[in-house]
């Protein structure tokens, strides 16, 4: 239907971007490679081939007319004519999907569309200012010409290569956060950095490329939006662990800040949160990477840490957590020693919230951490055998008595000094 309507108007559409990329992996991975990486749940589509100015909304007509043939979908337009998106939520047929529809990003060319000169250089043009060249591939899905795959900057040998290749040499200074998608998808498709990228990565960063990133903040938070999205990508992953060794060798970290570098001791705090995340966080009700960023981060000065969360634009409850960790440890350390009763530790450790206290526990000592651990496993979900509801039931009345009860049976329970409703009775007997 988009591609008729796009014809009749003399356009052209192509598939371009990640979804080229792994339809021609597909037959590379398929069952070599966890399903999740090759969804095809994202799609981006690019439209092209202008005679009049007005035109260039095409990308939202085009939306709009797709729109019509699935009332289900969701249309967002970005930009004054830009950009279109149309999302499917949990569709019954098509499960989640995100298709992007712009505008080839080139200048308003007043020639007929039918010139293939002028076609071929604008959506090579908008290919052109990508990453690199295996995400700079287009598939045509208009006619004539229809399923042809444009490769100008050799995406294909690439792709045939394992390479990831940037398509000029000024890449990552133009966008610094190219050097983590160029680790993040290196890694996830186990390809090299191509030696000429890696070199222009090392030049990037000793020019001094995260002042940049830092300066920029002041001005636009565009650019730590897009560092924060990849961050996200990257420690989310399965294989984040590999991505941030890579990371760490290319010293990319001091995009977040200049100190920034993994030290032994920070990789066993990143390995510890790791497990302990997985072991106690069953529900997966924490962020799993925003803790693992918090822990990079607080290996900074105190000073420094809530100033890269905020430039990060972190949430709030993350800034204000590192702004004043070193305060928290400081308080933890001096009163989980004093504590010989786990009712005392549940006393001294339930103002915190579970973020707190796992950053807290991976970077302290044995001893401190194993007390830690036991609160969020066992302790802070321990009940007593009576609650509320059972003390009315027993004829006791809400007020102050009531909460004092209910604290008494908690500390109890704690301590291992009851554990059955009978036993419960009886304490309240005494
Ligand atoms: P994924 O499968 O991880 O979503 P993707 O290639 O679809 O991979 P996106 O971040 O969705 O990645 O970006 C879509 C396309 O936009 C990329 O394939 C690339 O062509 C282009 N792109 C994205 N980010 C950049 C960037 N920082 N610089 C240049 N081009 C980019």
């Amino acid at each position: 239907t988009a591609a008729q309507l796009a014809e009749q108007r003399g356009w052209q559409i192509y598939l371009v971007g990640g979804s080229v990329r792994d339809l021609l992996l597909i037959d590379r991975y398929q069952g070599a490679t966890p399903t999740e990486e090759l969804l095809f749940d994202d799609i981006d589509l690019v439209v092209d081939g202008f005679h009049q100015a007005a035109d260039q909304a095409a990308g939202v007509e085009l939306a709009k007319a797709i729109q019509n043939f699935f009332p289900n979908a969701k249309l967002q337009v970005h930009g004054r004519f830009q950009t279109a998106a149309l999302l499917w939520h949990e569709d019954e047929a098509l499960g989640s999907l995100w298709v992007d529809i712009a505008t080839a990003r080139t200048e308003f060319y007043p020639y007929p569309a039918a010139n293939p000169e002028v076609e071929a250089s604008s959506i090579r043009q908008d290919l052109y200012r990508r990453d690199f060249t295996i995400n700079a591939l287009a598939v045509r899905l208009t006619t004539p010409h229809q399923g042809e795959l444009l490769d100008y900057f050799g995406g294909i040998l690439d792709l045939r290569e394992s390479l990831i290749r940037v398509l000029h040499a000024n890449s990552f200074i133009e966008d610094p956060t190219r050097i983590y998608r160029a680790v993040r998808f290196a890694v996830r498709l186990g390809f090299q950095l191509e030696p000429q990228t890696e070199s222009y990565i090392h030049h990037a960063i000793a020019s001094g490329i995260y002042a940049h990133i830092q300066s920029e903040m002041e001005h636009t938070p565009a650019l730590q939006t897009r560092l924060r999205r990849e961050l996200k990508l990257v420690l989310e992953a399965s294989y984040w662990y590999r991505a941030l060794r890579v990371l760490a060798r290319l010293k990319a970290l001091v995009c977040l800040h200049p100190n920034l570098e993994m030290t032994p001791g920070l990789w066993r705090q990143m390995r510890r949160a790791h497990r302990t995340l997985k072991h106690f966080d069953k529900a997966n009700s924490l962020e799993h990477w925003q803790v693992l960023l918090e822990l990079l981060i607080a290996s900074l000065e105190p000073a420094e840490r809530g100033k890269v969360a905020e430039g990060l634009q972190l949430p709030a409850e993350s800034i204000d957590r590192l702004s004043h960790l070193h305060t928290t440890e400081a308080a933890i350390a001096q009163t989980l020693p004093t504590c010989d009763r786990p009712s005392q530790i549940v006393d001294g450790l339930s103002p915190y919230d579970a973020e707190t206290l796992v950053l807290v526990g991976c970077r302290s000592d044995r001893a401190l951490r194993r007390q830690l651990w036991q609160y969020l496993l066992h302790w802070s979900q321990q009940r007593p055998p009576l609650d509320g509801n059972d003390l009315k039931q027993l004829g006791y009345r809400p007020g102050k008595d009531f909460k004092t009860i209910l604290e008494t049976l908690r500390n109890a329970t704690l301590d291992g000094q009851i554990a059955t409703v009978e036993e419960a009775k009886a304490l309240l007997q005494r």
